[in-house]
């Protein structure tokens, strides 16, 4: 028998991908809450509008992108999916609050010769800074230092750290380069700079089209086994999708997976909490609320932090390393107000830190899904989260905070029609420096100790949808190794 741990999206996920491993049979699903879907919960305004609490539009692009819309292709969602292209203008206008003024990120290739509001100089003189700039070899830094040395400090602090905000809620300062943004680090480690080594890749490419034919189509086989691309990732490729959602909310995703899991015989219980798991050499044993219960494998899709509890008596060790993947508090407030009240359309708007304000940013919901009024979600706290609102803050003070910046920043004159507030604590796993090399030592702990456990969620290989879904998979493959 195997148990997953967690019904959020990615235990939903992972009993997606088991049921349909003819290797598994007599698979449970334990959730420690009254419902399933984690942190992606979908409520209605009186006027009918969606407040996404949690995730509210998903990537199409990449391989990951692909895997989810292969999911939603076979849980028959294709007729609900609501979503923007690349040439839609929420795409093109990404915005910056600083100095007490929105500045539109440079989305032209004539905007990166032009000197922008936001930076000292054009984007394109950052090439020189780069060439010119030292090599320093090091395992790993965080994203704002790597950034800095690289490309400059106006750069690190007015465009990175708010999109660090915007990804995960995170300090820049604390993130690891090589987990974010591997591909640059790398180019140069082995370069000697992001251009050299952007160039080289290219170049390689390039050349070794012809040659590596075979070896390629070989590669790709491996992919495509994993994913396979259906007529919706095809059409979202073609369309140049840029992110999508679905019509009545985002919680339709893991309400229909749980549904798809159920009828193919896996069984899903709510409220029923883990709270211990013991390897014996021939089975786990697992205290849920109190009573044992016993399996032969454990795929856990919980938050680090909270298998580690689980963990911590019989391994100690993989229970620090676990615990050691720190999380942030966000406070949502979504807002609704009666028609059109934004000066522009954009995606929405992010603030860098040193700004020291309690907002990390504002998502204009009804710009990406066109809706009669306009709804915004105001996203709060996060690293800092503490430093504004203490340890224990009330909905009042979010919503009262959350309505007067985005009034003041938007100029937006009228009160919110409706509104809905959370505190989502500890929601957002941070991958701070060192985090590759942690994961690492996780994994080799588990497979060193013959532990019949794998790993998905979003503590380990990226916080997105996607991310977490492809660990699903992953995970699944894992345990059955
Ligand atoms: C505010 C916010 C906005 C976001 N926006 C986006 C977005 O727009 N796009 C995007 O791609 N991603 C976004 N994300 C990220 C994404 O939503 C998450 O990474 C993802 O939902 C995590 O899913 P999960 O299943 O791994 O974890 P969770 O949703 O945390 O699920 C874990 C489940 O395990 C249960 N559990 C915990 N302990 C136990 C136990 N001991 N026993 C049994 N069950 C237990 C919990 O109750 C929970 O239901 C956002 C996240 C947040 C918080």
């Amino acid at each position: 028998m195997t148990v997953i741990l967690g019904g959020g999206i990615s235990g939903l996920s992972a009993a997606y991908y088991a049921v349909n491993d003819a290797r598994l049979s007599s698979i449970i699903l334990l959730e420690a809450s009254s419902r399933l879907g984690g942190w992606i919960r979908s409520r209605s305004s009186p006027s009918g509008a969606i407040f996404e609490q949690g995730p509210r539009t998903i990537r199409a692009f990449g391989l990951p992108g692909k895997n989810t819309l292969n999911l939603v292709e076979d849980l028959q969602l294709n007729d609900k999916l609501i979503h923007a292209d690349l040439n839609h203008s929420v795409a093109k206008n990404r915005l910056i609050y600083m100095d007490k003024a929105l500045h539109v990120l440079p989305n032209t290739l004539k905007g990166i010769f032009k000197t922008v509001s936001l930076l000292d100089r054009p984007l394109i003189n950052r090439i020189w800074t780069d060439l010119r700039a030292p090599k320093v070899s090091k395992e790993d830094e965080s994203i704002h230092s790597f950034v800095q040395r690289r490309l400059g400090q106006d750069i690190a602090d007015n465009c990175i750290s708010p999109m660090i905000c915007g990804i995960c809620a995170g300090d820049a300062r604390e993130i690891s380069v090589n987990f974010l943004l591997k591909s640059l680090f790398e180019a140069e480690q082995k370069h000697g700079s992001i251009v050299k080594g952007l160039v080289v890749k290219q170049l390689k490419k390039f050349f070794s089209k012809s040659k590596d034919k075979n070896n390629t189509a070989k590669n790709n086989a491996d992919i495509k086994l994993a994913v396979r691309s259906s007529t919706l990732a095809k059409r979202a490729q073609n369309e140049h999708w840029m992110a999508w959602g679905l019509q009545g909310g985002l919680e339709q995703l893991p309400l229909t997976l749980a549904d798809y899991v159920k009828s193919r015989g896996v069984i899903v219980q709510t409220e029923k909490k883990c709270e211990k798991l013991t390897f014996k050499s021939d089975r786990i044993e697992l205290s849920v609320n109190g009573d044992l219960q016993e399996c032969s494998r454990v795929i856990s899709s919980l938050c680090a932090k909270d298998l580690a509890e689980l963990l911590q008596e019989q391994h100690p060790r993989l229970s620090a390393e676990l615990k050691a993947i720190p999380t942030v508090t966000v406070g949502v407030v979504n807002l609704e107000f009666q028609g059109d009240v934004l000066p522009l359309q954009a995606f929405g708007f992010l603030v860098p830190p040193k700004e020291n304000l309690p907002l990390l940013g504002v998502i204009f919901d009804s710009c990406v899904f066109p809706g009669s009024s306009t709804v915004l979600t105001v996203m709060m706290g996060g690293a800092w989260f503490e430093k504004y609102f203490g340890p224990n803050p009330s909905k009042e003070q979010l919503l009262t905070t959350a309505i007067s910046h985005t009034k003041n920043i938007l100029q937006i004159e009228e009160e919110p029609i409706a509104y809905n507030v959370a505190v989502l604590k500890d929601c957002i796993p941070q991958h701070v420096v060192g985090h590759n090399a942690r994961v690492k030592r996780i994994h080799d702990y588990i497979s060193a100790h013959h532990i019949p456990l794998a790993l998905c969620g979003s503590s380990y290989q990226g916080v997105g949808l996607n991310d977490v879904i492809l660990s699903a998979k992953q995970a699944v493959r894992d345990v059955v190794k």
